[in-house]
């Protein structure tokens, strides 16, 4: 049996783990700063631990370290990332630089049981959850080969991440944790295709991290049709839930919503998609679908773009077309898909 990473402990994990040991609780911090700020390969190299405690962590634990197996450079500057982990699986980030701030991509389940009709990753099913060390490693990984420090990280890659929600939840404490990544909470995103009870849990937690939902659609049977893996929250639990997460935070979420020709682009669906938003602190972020092979779907034009946008917009709800990146390596939203024949 494998043993198991120590780098899927956050810092309240590792001072449990520690306490256990009989060991003081700064050494989680040590281990942190090992593990994510010099990037320790091996309990050999944490020389301000006692030899014998190293020992110890050897015969209990690995130091997980997902391995580059392709990277993609586009035009622009946007990396793509595949990383194969221990047990043969992959998954993919995306590094996207933008004058001083680096933004990271992250999955965080290798493939995906939701479904979308519209997304690389649903297309290509399910595989298992990730560990918060294989989140976090994605990130520090994409740290290390552009030697900068990440900015934003935002968990928009494969994966549904309230399907996983422990492990994420955790990931992105390491993220946040000034002895780990550092990056601010604000500036960690979840993207959730709308699972309730997850979206209730994250209003709960004590960090500011930020929450977008995938929306794509104000019309149930449109949504059903799109994102058959959350028909069980009808679009009237999702409206109640971020009206709760922004009473409980006081943070506004973003929907997403990826405009497709003649499905969710339509007079009948801008009119919902306004009915839905009016009252409703939200950002709203409009997505020109990238076309995925083998789908059915192609992408609004730009007329109907700017329709949805003015629309919004004359309502007065806040709305934003988010630029494209990394095009031409299939770097953009749902185009990740594992490309490595046997893996
Ligand atoms: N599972 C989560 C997060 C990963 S998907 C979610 O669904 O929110 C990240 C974003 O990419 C989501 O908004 C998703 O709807 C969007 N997306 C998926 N396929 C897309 C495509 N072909 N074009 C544009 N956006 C897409
Ligand atoms: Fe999963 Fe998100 Fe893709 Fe839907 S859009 S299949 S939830 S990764």
């Amino acid at each position: 049996m494998s043993l198991p990473d120590i780098a899927a402990y956050d810092r309240a994990g590792l001072e449990r783990l520690f306490s256990e040991m009989g060991e003081p609780r700064y050494r989680a911090r040590q281990v942190l700063r090992w593990l994510w700020v010099r990037g320790a390969s091996s309990f050999e190299e944490m020389t301000d631990l006692a030899a014998s405690l190293r020992q110890t962590l050897a015969e209990r634990f690995t130091i997980g370290r997902p391995e580059l197996v392709a990277r993609e450079v586009s035009s622009d500057g946007t990396r793509k990332y595949l990383w194969r982990l221990a047990d043969g699986a992959t998954v993919e980030s995306v590094g996207i630089p933008s004058g001083n701030r680096l933004t990271v991509c992250f999955s965080t389940q290798a493939g995906c049981a939701m479904g979308c009709a519209f997304c690389a990753t649903g297309a290509s099913g399910f595989t298992r959850n990730l560990s918060a060390g294989e989140m976090a490693a994605q990130v520090a990984g994409v740290a290390r080969d552009f030697s900068a420090r990440v900015s934003n990280a935002v968990a928009m890659g494969q994966g549904e991440p309230f399907a996983n929600y422990d492990a994420t939840l955790a990931a992105l404490r390491i993220l946040n944790d000034p002895d780990a990544l550092g990056i601010g909470a604000r500036h960690i995103t979840v993207s959730t295709c709308g699972i309730v009870p997850g979206i209730e849990r994250f209003a709960a937690e004590p960090e500011q991290f930020t929450l977008a939902v995938s929306l794509h659609s104000a019309v149930q049977t449109t949504r059903d049709r799109l994102m058959p893996g959350v028909r069980r929250y009808p679009l009237a639990a999702l409206k109640d839930a971020l009206l709760r997460y922004f009473a409980a935070t006081g943070r506004r979420p973003t929907l997403e919503v990826a405009l497709i020709s003649a499905v969710n682009d339509t007079d009948e669906e801008i009119d919902s998609l306004v009915a839905f938003c009016t009252g409703m602190p939200v950002h709203v972020n409009l997505i020109p679908m990238n076309p995925v092979e083998g789908s059915p779907f192609s992408r609004a034009s730009d007329e109907r773009v700017r329709k949805v946008l003015h629309a919004l917009s004359d309502a007065g709800i806040e709305t934003s077309v988010r630029a494209e990146r990394g095009a031409d390596i299939s770097a953009a939203c749902g185009q990740l898909r594992q490309r490595v024949s046997g893996a």
